[in-house]
């Protein structure tokens, strides 16, 4: 499904990142994965090779525009053109307000919010220069009704659903694509670090029954990321057993 197609994942070392890296390169796309590290970059390199997937990663500092656009000066040296966008590194929140501190609200919206910001302004010039292209967002079930406590998180990602809309609409006339996957809750390390008692109360409202599988969430990136959602832009697509209703 993207045969030809050179994809930018960030978040990619682990969890939902890393799962739809491999769906892409098990659907063809050449995948550049970005992590926070050097050593869980490589460490995620390895692991691909292992299963015969071939992909190059990079670190650069999201918070830092300059360090990202010589990192895309980089790729598209090698790679000539940036088809596909993921903005899916992110971190999370579930302190009470009195305990939330200034720094950690200031530094859940670099990471989930300004990075993405960041690195979409970095990529839209090749994108319009390549006549199109597709930006896709991790976003949250939160993004729609909040979470009772780690107020930047669901706020984050309200601010994720507000760059996916508005964007949709200033590059629709570029060919370029915009929409966000919105997973509910899905089995990686962010999940795994939550209280059990936060966690299985959850349970029991997704009416599909079940936590999401990290392959949910990616299958939803390359269905967006495809030609088959060619007439889809602006969308947040829940993809949470159903547990928003
Ligand atoms: P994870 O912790 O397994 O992976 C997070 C990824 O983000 C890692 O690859 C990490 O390197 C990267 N990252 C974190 N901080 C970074 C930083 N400062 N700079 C660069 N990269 C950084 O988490 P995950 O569950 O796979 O989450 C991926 C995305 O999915 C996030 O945006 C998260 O908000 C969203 N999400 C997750 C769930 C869930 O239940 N797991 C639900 C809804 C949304």
């Amino acid at each position: 499904m993207l045969e030809g197609k050179v994809a930018v994942i960030t978040g990619g070392t682990r969890g939902i990142g890393f799962e739809t890296v491999k769906v892409f390169k098990e659907n063809h796309a050449k995948v550049i994965l970005f992590g926070s590290k050097k050593e869980s970059v490589e460490k995620a390199i390895l692991l691909l090779k292992e299963e015969g997937l071939e992909v190059e990663g990079y670190c650069p500092n999201l918070s830092d525009y300059e360090d990202i656009e010589k990192t895309m000066a980089e790729i598209i040296k090698k790679y000539k053109k940036i088809d596909i966008l993921i903005n899916n590194a992110g971190i999370s929140a579930n302190k009470k307000i009195e305990e939330t501190t200034v720094e950690d609200f200031e530094k859940i919206m670099k990471i989930n919010v300004n990075a993405v910001f960041n690195m979409t302004k970095a990529v839209v010039p090749y994108m319009k220069k390549n006549n199109g292209g597709v930006i896709l967002n991790t976003s949250s079930m939160v993004s729609i009704y909040g979470q009772p406590a780690g107020v930047g998180y669901p706020a984050s990602k309200f601010a994720v659903n507000g760059i996916t809309k508005s964007l949709a609409r200033e590059l629709a006339p570029f060919n370029i694509r915009v929409n966000a996957v919105a997973p509910g809750i899905t089995k990686t390390d962010m999940v795994a670090s939550l209280p059990k008692e936060q966690i299985e109360p959850l349970i029991k409202t997704i009416p599909l029954g079940r936590i999401g599988e990290t392959r949910d969430i990616a299958n939803a990136f390359l269905f967006l990321a495809s030609d088959m959602s060619s007439y889809v832009t602006g969308n947040i697509l829940s993809v949470d057993g159903g547990a928003r209703s």
